[in-house]
């Protein structure tokens, strides 16, 4: 079979309007196909540019799902002489997918709202085609462009000669589900735990403490944005407020500083880094763009009493970059400190005596911990747990110099480990059995407590 068999016409193409606004970021979106599934993507001569044919690279194509790419409302599922059976979805902001040879008549219709990883039919040859293959097409304001998978670029990007590359999906579910928050008290006896946010979606969340004693609470709601969330000195959780409307953020970070200013970090994928502040008087400032890298996956913030804060960024395949922000509000270059392209969460916690205290999380390894001095100087990389079932990390501080790290263990839970203000490691406790937590976050207040945020995943 060659690949010249494949022939499709294709769809006639829409009159490309101008779109009254531009496109947003590019949605985060995933292969179409089976979580875990290695796929040949290929194009050819007379294809046209960023056509992409999709064939399994084992069993049997015809019938194989076709999945969302990412969330959506299906705008078109019919049948087109050249595209057979087909699905388009829209995603918002200007960007849309195409499926085209389904097998059979689609699985939905049009008006459905699907969530990334819903069937919407079974690969098949219908139309223009030889042979069963999915042809996949990612639109913005209705022009092809370059399909991404999983924030890195397909490689597809012309049909002036016939080629194919190798992917593998991580079109596995986006885990999403409520937040639940426990508390240690300074005396170090463990709270029940308490839902603070019942709402389902949650795929993020991170947490800061000020010195006035207030701490505070970001979850990510996917398509409608961030939500921050204050509990008093006193212990009274104040209402949830939307304060940022982009839906595209993926992670985020929040740190409080010695000088009551709160700081977010959110994560846009093919966009970057965002930063705002929120000062004394509690107003937040505008975002500002303070890395353009497309790809960062996850980021964490650290405060020292000197005033700087500690940023740690992660790019899946590179490693973790660190920058810092000085006490002025000046930012230095990022520079890569881990070159370890496994690494897949980081935490990071600022102690009173002026350390930074970093953890890396190396799948199938265990976690890695490591050490800048107040003068800046970094420690080499101590594996401190050899767990390769951790799946994320958190960390926090209290004032009495006390670290404290949080591991969520696929099955298991969350377990909670203790460094003595002198550097000793205590043997982890499991504070937490629930095995669909996927994320958690800690923080450590003025009064010694320590406040642990789970989020459950419900997908
Ligand atoms: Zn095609």
């Amino acid at each position: 079979m060659t690949a010249l068999l494949i022939a499709t016409i294709g769809l006639a193409v829409p009159a490309i309007t101008t779109p009254v606004e531009a496109a947003g970021p590019r949605p985060f979106f995933q292969l179409p196909v089976a979580c875990g599934e290695t796929w040949r993507l290929s194009t050819y001569v007379g294809h046209d540019d960023y056509d992409i044919d999709m064939f399994p690279t084992e069993g049997t194509a015809s019938g194989r799902p076709i999945l969302a790419s990412y969330a959506g409302t299906v705008v078109s599922s019919s049948y087109d002489s050249g595209g057979g059976y087909y699905v388009k979805l829209s995603h918002g902001d200007g960007w849309q997918t195409l499926y085209l040879h389904m097998l059979e008549s689609p699985m939905v219709s049009v008006g459905d709202v699907v969530a990334i990883g819903d069937q919407l039919g079974k690969v098949g040859s219908t139309g223009s085609s030889s042979a069963p293959h999915l042809h996949y097409e990612q639109l913005r304001d209705g022009a092809k462009v370059e399909s991404w998978f999983n924030g890195e670029p397909s490689g597809i990007t012309h049909d002036d000669a016939n080629y194919s590359v190798y992917r593998t999906s991580h079109n596995c579910g986006t885990p999403h589900g409520p937040l639940w928050n426990r508390v240690r008290s300074s005396a170090g006896s463990w709270g029940v735990s308490s839902e603070l946010d019942g709402n389902r979606a949650l795929t993020g969340t991170a947490a800061a403490s000020l010195p006035n004693g207030t701490m505070h609470v970001l979850v990510i709601v996917p398509n409608s944005g961030i939500y921050h969330r204050v509990r008093s000195a006193t212990g009274t959780w104040g209402s949830s407020v939307r304060i940022d409307t982009s839906g595209y953020f993926t992670d985020v970070a929040a740190v409080g500083m010695p000088d009551g200013t709160l700081h977010m970090f959110g994560v846009i994928p093919d966009s970057g880094l965002w930063h705002r502040v929120r000062n004394t008087a509690g107003t937040w400032s505008s975002s500002t763009k303070i890395d353009t890298s497309p790809i960062i996956s996850d980021v964490a913030a650290a405060s020292l009493p000197d005033g700087t804060l500690q940023l740690f960024t992660l790019v899946p395949g590179w490693g973790v970059w660190h920058r810092v922000r000085s006490a002025a509000g000046a930012w230095n270059t990022p520079i890569r400190i881990d070159d370890n392209g496994s690494i897949s969460d980081v935490a990071a916690a600022g102690m009173p005596d002026g350390t930074t205290q970093l953890f890396t999380l190396v799948p199938r390894w265990g976690v890695w911990h490591r050490v800048r001095s107040a003068a800046g100087a970094w420690n080499t990389p101590t594996g401190i747990d050899p767990n390769g079932n951790i799946t994320a990390v958190s960390a926090g501080s209290l004032s009495d110099g006390t670290l404290h790290l949080n591991t969520t263990v696929y099955g298991s839970g969350v377990w909670h480990r203790i460094r003595s203000a002198t550097g000793a490691w205590n043997t982890p406790t499991g504070i937490d059995f629930n095995a669909r937590i996927f994320a958690t976050y800690t923080i450590g207040l003025p009064d010694k407590s320590l406040h642990v945020g789970v989020l459950v995943n419900t997908a």
